[in-house]
């Protein structure tokens, strides 16, 4: 092959990149600042911008939890691909024809192998034990009443360490292997100021957790008494990342063509194992942990469309609700399956059987409907305000990049709730962190009512005297408004910047400092700025009632849990309400 046939290093391969255009079209919008770009960081939980993105040097670095890189690092972790994989991507991304590199991609790739063979090699032991051992009753009792046999011991690899400090360390020391790879994975702890090692897992049934290529990460450990936790993961390591980790995809493999039209995500190890045992395959869960961007990417390479299927509890139904934004961010569809009567996928198709399973997950409805739901039980019975009800809505599907999608789902909630598209549109540019502007010469504020006149009193200080305050007070608000307050009235005589300094808080703080920073003017005349106060506290109540109407119509529109005598109350209030509207309005 001729010399020019090849790159020469890394450098020359991404000349022809922009990271800019690879992270705008994959992952999030960037915006200027200064020579380097801002963008949320897709690494840790991200909610203001704090990744900056180099086009000319090509490099990225998050000022939050440090990740930082060129363009292939960036694929690398975004996609959760190896070297090669990544060079692949970008490649097909930006045309580029695939010469070879002359890179070694091996560097880490024998010490990987040591840690894989080490996880190995335990996970064996641990279930030679479970299918040998004389102690093996009270793990077998177990797995035989959540429906599993020693044929499903085999076959998933599952274990059982034993309640012994050094049942691990002992056989490594007898088979004369190093004990520094199983250290390295959490599978053995040194102890404090000694040269002897103890065991991770006791007394526990292990189920390893496996990539792609069925090689084992890491373990999860059940306890079969009444230890806490219930489950314990190893830690963390080159090999094992939990953000990344999906129980159940090695069995991938076994998919028959057309079967990933969805995947189910599920709560439990044994969920996973009970439908695999029945022929569903398409089924993964997370360790214990909420779904991330990371695992969002590894499941939009398979499919378009997710099941939830958690539990029927408080826990199991926040859960699925927490995990909906990452997956939206990737164009995913997210479905809901509530299995009854606090049943399991694992109890249920022990139960009742693979069929009823299915034909129950065909059932399955758009999460964001029974969100919707959520929400307005929230609403009716917990004081929060529509602005806060509305925000928590918007934080779900701002990521949405599929415009009709998103409109759908918005057309649902203002209906559902009867606020107006442009009330919506308030929140929803402040929660993307956009300015609501028509056009330059006529800025319109984002803020709300209370905002304003909360801008006037961290900028006015003589302005925050008693009556206003009072007044001010009597309006609907969030929390953070709330303690705003209290805390001007502790320091009545401090100038904004002292407010500033002040406030330990680092979110009330920016939450200040985003006020003052708010295109929002404040009049340098109190008399206006005193009229404009009045005229939002009037405004503010009007607020209040359209408030406790809209939580009266929606009660009333589920007449299925009110009685005749309720009812009659609800109405009644409803006109008394009308009125006072009315005499504000005046
Ligand atoms: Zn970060």
């Amino acid at each position: 092959m001729p010399p020019n046939e090849q790159y020469s290093d890394i450098e020359d391969f991404l000349s022809g990149t922009s990271i800019i255009e690879y992270i705008e079209r994959n992952w999030a919008p960037l915006k200027k600042s200064g020579s380097n770009f801002l963008t949320l960081c897709p690494f840790h939980d991200d909610k203001n911008p704090s990744m900056s993105v180099n086009e000319e040097k090509g490099l990225y670095h998050c000022f939050s939890c440090k990740a930082g890189g060129n363009l292939v690092t960036f694929v690398k972790e975004f996609k959760n691909f190896n070297s090669s994989e990544a060079i692949k991507e970008i490649s097909d991304f930006f045309g580029i024809r695939l010469k070879n590199i002359n890179i070694d991609f091996q560097e880490d790739a024998s010490h990987k192998k040591e840690l894989y063979d080490t996880n190995n090699l335990v996970s064996n032991l641990f279930s030679k034990y479970l299918l040998e051992s004389k102690n093996r009753a009270k793990p077998l009792d177990y797995l035989e009443e959540r429906g599993f046999d020693e044929k499903d011991i085999v076959e998933y690899n599952l274990g059982f360490a034993p309640k012994k400090w050094d049942f691990v360390s002992s056989f490594f020391e007898k088979k004369k292997i190093e004990l520094n790879c199983a250290n390295e994975l959490g599978l053995i702890i040194k102890k404090e100021n000694e040269n002897q090692y103890y065991d991770f897992f006791r007394n526990r049934i292990i189920f390893p957790i496996k990539n792609r290529q069925g090689l084992i990460l890491g373990f999860a450990g059940r306890t079969i008494d009444d230890d806490n936790p219930k489950y314990l993961n190893s830690k963390e390591s080159e090999i094992f990342s939990k953000r990344r980790a999906l129980y159940g995809i090695d069995r991938f493999s076994n998919l028959k063509r057309g079967q990933s039209k969805y995947i189910f995500i599920v709560e439990g190890y044994t969920d996973v194992l009970m439908m695999n045992k029945n022929g569903i395959f398409n089924v993964i869960a997370t360790m214990g942990t909420s779904l991330t961007i990371e695992h969002s990417n590894e499941i939009k390479k398979y499919t378009d469309k997710v099941i939830m299927c958690y539990d029927s509890d408080e826990a199991g139904i926040n859960a699925s609700f927490k995990n909906i934004e990452s997956l939206y961010q990737l164009g995913i569809e997210v479905y809901v399956l509530r299995l009854p009567d606090a049943h399991d996928p694992c109890s249920f198709i022990e139960q009742y059987g693979k069929e009823d399973f299915v034909d129950k997950a065909k059932k399955s409805i758009l999460i964001i409907d029974e969100y919707i739901e959520y929400l307005k039980d929230e609403y009716i019975e917990k004081n929060i305000s529509i602005n806060e009800l509305t925000s928590n809505f918007v934080s779900k599907i701002k990521y949405i990049k599929d415009r009709i999608q998103s409109d759908i789902f918005i057309n649902k909630f203002i209906s559902s709730f009867g606020i107006s598209k442009k009330e919506f549109e308030i929140v929803f540019n402040k929660e993307v962190g956009r300015e609501n502007s028509m056009d330059n010469s006529k800025k319109v504020s984002n803020l709300t009512p209370e905002e304003m006149i909360l801008k006037i009193l961290i900028e006015r200080r003589n302005l925050r005297n008693r009556e206003i305050m009072k007044n001010f007070k009597l309006m609907p608000m969030s929390t953070i408004c709330k303690e705003i307050i209290s805390f001007l009235e502790d320091n009545i005589e401090f100038e904004a910047s002292q407010i500033i300094n002040g406030i330990e808080q680092e979110e009330n703080r920016n939450y200040v400092s985003g006020l003052i920073f708010n295109s929002f003017q404040t009049s340098s005349d109190d008399q206006i700025n005193i009229q404009f106060i009045n005229d939002c506290i009037k405004k503010g109540q009007i607020n209040l009632i359209k408030d406790k109407k809209r939580r009266i119509n929606l009660q009333l529109s589920r007449n299925d849990v009110i009685d005749e005598n309720e009812e009659k109350k609800l109405l009644q209030e409803l006109k008394i309400l009308l009125d006072e509207e009315k005499k504000l309005k005046k």
